[in-house]
């Protein structure tokens, strides 16, 4: 029969691309449940999915950072039966950390890590149950390595991994799968958000010198990275379904193959100082001049550091 797929954050990006191409195998063999906090945004989605609104896909409202709007709407899901759960709701947060509120980096770790836990808290017991189920969180590049100014944002992606890498050895017992998506760049929302957002704050107590770092030698890096490797949430989606039919999901899966001479370099070196120094180099001695280091990464990533990476293709 048809496999119940729920995935949290469906009004746009990668969630939409998920919930769309799912609900539209050409086999149907899922039945999707989007879910968005509010349903006024379900139009893109609605619209993108076509003939399968209705069919193979339906809409719930889910707020992940709402105990009551989680267990509100997986107990109107039949027979609460879930088989794959897909975390994909998330928030992003660039800046210094002394201009940062706690309020804001709090609000990143409610979404991205408290909001995963607690969808997992209330699906994986019936998961157990049955001994069978996917798990499936979309976590970042970031989630395995940090990159300068996203501190808040990789340390909640650290978070969920840290978590699920200690489930997983557990639900391995019961039959459960648990899959981490470690996208690099993706054109989404996302990245709007988070260039709107820097426009508008002005990170109060941080010094001239570390905005200027921010400012002038982040920001210009980060918009041509995007530029020059993002993804779109289509491939992410591709990634994704691949990764749910594959007959031994992998525990990680990058999605874009330059970011696996990043993560090589952690295992490279256990020390860390070469991950460290590598990315300062990138930031401050390369003076922006982005293509010299992705000629960097590129020139790694054909050598012994090289490691898989799941390819949309
Ligand atoms: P996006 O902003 O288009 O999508 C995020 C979705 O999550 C939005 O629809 C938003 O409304 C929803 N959301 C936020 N808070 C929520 C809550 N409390 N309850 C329910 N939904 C909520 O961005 P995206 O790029 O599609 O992001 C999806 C996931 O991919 C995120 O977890 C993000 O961290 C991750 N990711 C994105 C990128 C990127 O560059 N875009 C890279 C790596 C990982």
């Amino acid at each position: 029969g048809q496999r119940v797929v729920l995935i949290t954050g469906c009004s746009s990006g990668i969630g939409l691309a998920i919930a769309v191409m799912l609900a539209r195998d050409k086999m149907k063999r899922y039945y999707v449940i989007g879910t968005m906090r509010d349903l006024k945004r379900k139009d893109k989605l609605v619209e993108a999915a076509g003939d399968a609104y209705g069919k193979t896909l339906s809409l719930l409202t889910l707020d992940v950072c709402s105990d009551e709007s989680v267990k509100q709407c997986v107990d109107s899901v039949k027979d609460r039966h879930i088989d794959i759960l897909i975390n994909n709701a998330g928030v992003g947060l660039v800046g210094p950390v002394e201009g940062l509120s706690m309020d804001d980096m709090m609000k990143v770790f409610q979404t991205n890590f408290f909001g995963a836990v607690r969808m997992i808290k209330e699906v994986m017991p019936d998961m157990k149950r049955r001994r069978s189920g996917h798990i499936i969180v979309i976590s970042s590049a970031m989630g395995l390595q940090g990159v300068v100014f996203n501190d808040v944002y990789a340390a909640s992606k650290f978070a969920i991994e840290g978590f699920c890498e200690s489930l997983a050895i557990q639900l391995l017992k019961f039959n459960v799968t648990m899959s981490m998506i470690e996208p690099g760049p993706v054109h989404t929302e996302f990245e709007m958000k988070m260039f709107a957002d820097v426009s508008k704050k002005e990170y109060v107590g941080t010094d001239p010198e570390t905005l200027h770092h921010f400012r002038t030698c982040y920001l210009p890096s980060a918009a041509n990275i995007f530029q020059g490797l993002g993804q779109t949430p289509e491939d992410i989606a591709k990634c994704t379904k691949k990764v749910i039919e594959s007959p031994q999901p992998p525990f990680r899966n990058l999605t874009n193959p330059l970011y696996t001479p990043i993560v090589a370099l952690k295992y490279a070196d256990e020390t860390g100082s070469l991950s460290v120094h590598t990315f300062y180099y990138m930031l401050y001695n390369l003076g922006g001049v982005m293509h010299v280091s992705l000629s960097i990464l590129k020139c790694l990533s054909c050598g012994c550091l090289r490691r898989r990476a799941i390819s949309p293709t």
